[in-house]
Formats: structure tokens, sequence, C-alpha cells
């Protein structure tokens, strides 16, 4: 008999089993780096090879999928107030079927979400691309433009490290050794 605790094991062990990873959209296997896909419809990430990929990166065709872009700038960082990031880090990313900038916060259960009061046309929001890009900033430190699936690797490091209201000390580490991580990317990609 399988419970289904069994089954979510089972689940989680295989995705992260890297020689079973497939294009959600052919079925070829991928490298363990490679790129994604944002359903629109959905909002779900999905594993894409090059190929399929490609055929989603025109930022102006209007499409159900938007191929995620692989740059990382280092931004100037929003103006925030402290109540707007509880916990020092934020990912801000701007949802087009809204036209909002919608915050993300790390915690123990993954992300919570939220739209912000803060306007879009501030500079920072500039360059980033609806669905596909993230601003993720420490307060009071750094902010970086990135693809928003590292968001979800960040958020998914961290909920396995939390620890208490602020995350503690080895979400804090997770997070510099990720942004010391991010600085390494800048200019590349595009
Ligand atoms: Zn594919
Ligand atoms: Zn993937």
């Amino acid at each position: 008999m399988t419970s289904p605790l069994n089954t979510l094991r089972r689940i989680v062990r295989a995705e992260k089993s890297p020689a079973e990873e497939r294009c959600d959209m052919c079925a070829e296997r991928v490298a363990p780096d490679h790129q994604h896909l944002v359903d629109l419809q959905s909002r779900q990430l999905m594993c894409a090879c090059r190929p399929c990929w490609l055929l989603f990166a025109d930022d102006n065709a209007h499409q159900r999928y938007r191929a995620v872009p692989d740059r990382v700038l280092a931004v100037d960082p929003p103006a925030l107030d402290d109540q707007q990031i509880p916990v020092g880090l934020v990912f801000l990313f701007r949802n087009s079927a809204r036209d909002r900038i919608v915050a993300l916060y790390p915690g123990p259960a993954g992300a919570t979400e939220s739209e912000l009061d803060i306007a879009a046309d501030d500079p920072a929001f500039a360059q980033l691309r609806p669905d596909v890009e993230a601003l993720l900033v420490r307060q009071g430190r750094d902010a970086y433009l990135a693809p928003i699936d590292a968001c979800y690797e960040l958020t998914g490091r961290l909920r396995t490290v939390w620890r208490g209201f602020d995350g503690g000390q080895e979400a804090r580490d997770a997070v510099d050794e990720f942004f010391t991580r991010l600085a390494g990317k800048v200019g590349r990609g595009k």
C-alpha cells in the first residue's frame, strides 16, 4: 500500500535527480543548469530545453509562455520603507496581467506574495521584464535584477534552513552566499 507521504517522497526524490530532468514542453532530457519558461496563465515555472526556450524568447510575442532570460544586473534599490521589507529581503517583479509590482517575501513556508503600493515607474523597475525577471533587494545593502527562477531557487533553499522570525544565521549565510554568486554573474547573459 502506498501512503500519500510515500508518494510525496517519491516525487521529491524524482525532482532532485538531475538525470531525470526533462523539458516540460517536448520531454527532451535537459542538463542540470537548463533554462525555464513562465506559463503566464498558471504562473508556473517550466523546465525547457534550449530549442523550446528560444521559441518563446521574443519579448514582444503575445504568447502563453515566456522565456526566462539569464542576464544579471546590479541596480539601485527601489525606494522601500522598512515595513515593506520586514525580514530585510524581498523579491519584486512586475505582473503583466495585473499591471502591478508584486513583492515576494521568503520564509519558512516558501514565499508570501503581496501587491506593493509602490510606483511602478520607480527607475529601479525601468529595465525589469514583466513576469520573467525580478529585483532581489537586500534592505540597506544592494539589489540585483535577475532571472525569476533565481528567486524560486533561493526561496527553496531558504525554506529548508529557515528558523524563527527572521530566518536565523543559516538563512542569512544562504542569502549572503546567493548574493555573492549573483554579483559574480553581473554583465553576463542578456
Ligand atoms: Zn523542449
Ligand atoms: Zn527546471
